[in-house]
């Protein structure tokens, strides 16, 4: 059997050896506590629930969805912008469900790209930009997000001749890994550099929803020019505590709408209609609901920030998003104190590293995570001496 070159393109995976340590503690019986992965532990609203429950038993929905999803779905996203952003959709033509923005990022690859294209992809960063453009044969051109910069890209740094042969820029805010927020200004620029190079600019929005003490992120496609060159991803799994459902949506530029439903409709036979129904019923719930749900993460965000600056990592709390990024103490890797984190306190981290060579240095610690295992998780961070590196390197060399 001959496997395509393309599979070898997808990087070995990072946290192989922290799984197979979580995997020997917990069949020790240790319990490890988690800030690893992004998912959130609070529950789907109960009325998107029993959506569920009622859609499941009309005939109708037993049967293949269209691609282009329910008229009502697509309605449901309209006012959801319009209420949201103050955007008008055109419901028909702007508007496309996903199996999940994972899988819509991913598809939109194949939008865009042919093979010798590049794509322009943020380090740190979710890695489906990457991992889509190498599917399609593309090339991917990192650009760097830096601490100094607030975690936005330097397109000034791009050189004409990467922006003439790329096809497109991939942004995200607010930010995962680094929890960073975008304002009108980057939003402004990256629609200039869209249009002088005819790049198609992709902005995962997949945490517009998650914002604390009152900031509300705005939407890339209320930028002026915006609808013109981009396309903006959403999610349902972070704003409404849905990743178990699978489902998101694409919204921005007609003709880019139109051939990612054309990638989509011969490869993938859309979205569980009963599934659209909840989406329906989670978009049109009153907005309370998020500011409550924000109120707990921004408790949870609080203590976590406290936690790691009390044994004295540098970390500020973010304005946006379910993620922590704290600087590692000096000396150690981001994979080194992940590593000390789990011998010691069998705790764990996300090394940055894992989203990018420029994560190096940092840790990503995520929210969603449920009071019990947070309020341990938090005493045995705050129970932590960080061992100076050379001490770990000795233990590790001598296990
Ligand atoms: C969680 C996440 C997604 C995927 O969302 P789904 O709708 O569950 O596929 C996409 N982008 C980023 C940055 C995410 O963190």
């Amino acid at each position: 059997m001959r496997l395509s070159q393309r599979l070898a393109k997808v990087p070995p995976y990072l946290f192989v050896e922290i799984s197979r340590k979580i995997a020997e503690k917990r069949a020790k019986g240790i319990r490890v506590i988690s800030f690893g992965i992004g998912d959130p532990d609070l529950a789907t609203p109960d009325n998107v629930v029993e959506k569920l429950r009622q859609s499941a038993l009309d005939r109708p929905n037993h049967r293949y969805p269209e691609t282009d999803g329910l008229p009502a779905f697509r309605q449901a996203v309209a006012r959801w912008y319009q209420r949201r952003f103050g955007l008008s959709l055109d419901p028909d033509k702007e508007v496309l469900p996903l199996i999940g923005a994972k899988e819509g990022i991913g598809h939109a690859a194949l939008c865009f790209i042919d093979p010798g294209d590049i794509a322009l992809v943020p380090d740190p960063g979710y890695p489906v930009y990457s991992v889509g453009t190498w599917f399609a044969g593309g090339e991917c051109h990192w650009l760097p997000l830096k601490e100094e910069s607030g975690w936005l890209p330097d397109l000034d740094a791009i050189t004409p001749a990467v922006a003439k042969r790329a096809k497109v820029l991939w942004i995200n805010y607010p930010n995962n890994p680094t929890g960073a927020v975008a304002g009108p200004d980057f939003y402004k620029k990256a629609v200039e550099f869209g249009k002088r190079y005819d790049v198609a600019v992709l902005h995962d929005a997949c945490y517009t929803e998650v914002g604390y003490e009152g900031y509300r992120p705005q939407s890339f496609l209320q930028t002026p020019g915006a609808m013109d060159i981009g396309m903006e991803f959403h999610s349902l799994s972070k704003s409404y505590n849905m990743t178990g459902w699978r489902i998101g949506m694409a919204v921005g530029n007609a003709n880019m709408i139109k051939a990612l439903m054309t990638v989509k409709s011969n490869l993938d036979s859309g979205v569980p209609q009963a599934i659209q129904y909840m989406a329906i019923e989670a978009m049109d719930t009153p907005d309370t609901y998020i500011a409550e749900r924000n109120a707990i993460y921004k408790s949870r965000r609080d203590r976590v920030v406290k936690a790691l600056q009390g044994i004295g990592l540098r970390v500020q709390a973010p304005k946006a998003s379910l993620y922590i990024w704290a600087r590692v103490p000096e000396g150690y890797t981001s994979a080194e104190f992940t590593k000390m984190l789990l011998e010691e306190r069998d705790v764990v981290v996300t090394p940055g590293t894992g989203y990018g060579k420029f994560g190096e240095g940092y840790i990503r610690l995520s929210l969603t995570i449920s009071e019990e295992d947070l309020k341990v998780g938090l005493e045995r961070l705050a129970s932590l001496k960080v061992p100076p590196r050379s001490q770990m390197l000795d233990k590790s060399a001598k296990s």
